[in-house]
């Protein structure tokens, strides 16, 4: 089920803007009030959403949230299309599953960095070419300066500090020197434009850092949008779900016992969760 499928009331501003998942006035299962580790509870109807035939109950557990909201991040926020080339940073709990959203059911090319061997690995056995997976260490601006890449939306998965900068300047050396006056040389940009392109889309999720800097020139000049996205949609998780069906994205997901609940969080915090963890009660 999703946690907030919102009130649907018409005096509702968030439900009326198709953003439900903002609604403050509906039930929030599981998320601010009781209800995911009831063994009964009420749930709001309009919340509740088929599972389809092949997709398995742990499965359909992260489905709700972790492949939600990359679903919704990609799809409805970023707008990705099979023609477009994308830089996806972090390849954890909710951005493996991103992956999966842009190369495997969109079709679109993505170049994904992560900081563990382990995760790039897992990427490249789920078809990413190695050509398009950037080594551990290497700086994300070479690497998308010596492969001449242009990027046409970055998905940050991650929110530190070092991402935020990465997508904001992936690709400087070929930009025309922006000390220039803001609106002289614009004939030059067409050029060797090598970045987040002009117009670009930079989408966030992640918020590891609490602050970031944005660079007000640079987002300016090349006419940068800077979307965050939270959460998702009830046609949303209907629309994964139907994917997960056909083995088009495959969530991760290991299998714990709630009683261990206190050493799955150890492990989390300790970094050995891979990407998602199901806690059953038997
Ligand atoms: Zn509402």
């Amino acid at each position: 089920m999703l946690a907030v499928p919102g009130c649907g009331e018409r005096d509702c501003t968030e439900c009326t803007s198709d953003t439900p998942q903002l609604c403050a006035r509906g039930h929030h299962s599981g998320i601010g009030q009781d209800g995911f580790n009831a063994l009964y509870g009420t749930i709001d109807v309009r919340g509740a959403v088929h599972v389809p035939g092949g997709v398995t109950p742990l499965q359909a557990a992260v489905a709700t949230d972790a492949v939600l909201t990359a679903y919704h991040a990609i799809t409805r926020r970023a707008e990705v299309k099979k023609h477009q080339t994308v830089f996806l940073f972090g390849l954890g709990g909710l951005g493996f599953n991103a992956l999966q959203v842009v190369c495997k059911a969109i079709g679109a090319r993505v170049i994904v960095s992560d900081i563990r061997q382990e995760r790039l690995d897992a990427a490249a056995q789920l078809g990413v070419p190695l050509e398009d997976i950037v080594p551990v260490g290497k700086s994300v601006q070479e690497f998308v300066a010596e492969k001449r890449l242009t990027i046409d939306t970055t998905l940050d998965f991650v929110g530190e500090r070092q991402t935020f900068e990465d997508a904001q300047h992936i690709g400087e050396t070929f930009l025309p020197d922006l000390s220039l006056d803001l609106y002289a040389g614009s004939a030059d940009l067409g050029n060797s434009f090598n970045s987040v392109r002009i117009a670009g889309k930079m989408v966030c999720v992640g918020t590891l850092s609490p602050n970031n800097i944005m660079h007000m020139k640079l987002g300016v000049r090349k006419r940068l949008s800077i979307i965050f996205s939270y959460g998702g949609q009830r046609e949303d998780l209907e629309g994964l779900l139907e994917l997960m069906a056909r083995k088009i994205i495959m969530p991760q997901v290991e299998e714990g016992h709630l009683r261990d609940f206190p050493r799955w969080l150890q492990d989390l915090c300790d970094g050995k969760v891979r990407a998602r963890v199901a806690l059953t009660p038997n």
